[in-house]
């Protein structure tokens, strides 16, 4: 069963009498262990479909379906557990906590989930390895280059073992060596780690890291 699957999913803005429909009949299933790209014009849809797949947005008709779960049929609260427990998130910046060392980054995800316990530094340092951060992990965000902010961005992601990795423009703000380090690194941890992983982005120069390419256009997903 793939991880994440979305059928027939719309979405419609409604703001006073204008409606905007900014997600038409998509679907799309992305299994364990696939890297998806969609790329596609600034206001085709693709925020608003990365919101939906992150369960921080309910679509207006369609199914999403997050690792067995129908996010229609859940509560605020079981949704706010879905976003929490399975779906790690990477963004254009890296947003990381300027008074926190870098395996602290990670630990503090342990921490909003409950408890932080030996197994989740020794997961922490393992994922901080695996990245190449494993001789920063004492450092502050500002002692570290923009790359490596966002590979801690990306280990901190990995942190609640999530099923799904959504990644939103990780390249915007880096040079092209960095960019290329950063989605190999991600590519290399959802294929080791299995995860079902998406990543918006405008850079075409990222597409070779990626098993499928799709275009959103307008609202409509299809498959370069
Ligand atoms: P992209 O991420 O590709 O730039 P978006 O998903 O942000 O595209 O936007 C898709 C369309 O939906 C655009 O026409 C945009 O103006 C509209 N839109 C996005 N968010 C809202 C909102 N909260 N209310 C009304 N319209 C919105």
């Amino acid at each position: 069963m793939a991880e994440i699957s979305l059928q027939n999913v719309n979405k419609v803005y409604q703001e006073g009498e204008f409606t905007t429909t900014a997600l038409k009949e998509l679907s799309l299933s992305v299994e364990k262990g696939e890297f998806i790209a969609i790329i596609g014009p600034s206001g085709s849809g693709k925020s608003t479909f990365l919101s939906i797949a992150g369960a921080l947005l309910k679509a207006t008709s369609g199914q999403v379906i997050i690792d067995g779960v129908d996010i229609a049929s859940i509560s605020e609260k079981e949704l706010s557990k879905v976003r929490l427990s399975k779906i790690g998130f990477i963004l254009q910046t890296s947003n990381l906590l300027p008074y926190l060392p870098v395996i602290d980054q990670l630990l503090v995800v342990k921490k909003m989930a409950g408890k932080v316990v030996t197994a989740d530094r020794d997961f922490a340092q393992e994922l901080l390895n695996d990245i190449g951060l494993g001789n920063k992990m004492k450092k502050y965000p500002h002692q570290l280059s923009g790359g490596e902010r966002q590979r801690t961005a990306i280990a901190r992601a990995f942190m609640n073992n999530p099923s799904i990795i959504l990644a939103d423009e990780p390249t915007a703000n880096l040079d092209t060596k960095r960019a290329h380090e950063v989605v190999s690194l991600i590519a290399k941890e959802v294929k080791a780690r299995h995860k079902a992983a998406i990543m918006v982005t405008h850079d075409e120069r990222m597409l070779s890291y990626c098993d499928r390419v799709y275009r959103m256009e307008d609202g409509i997903l299809t498959e370069e």
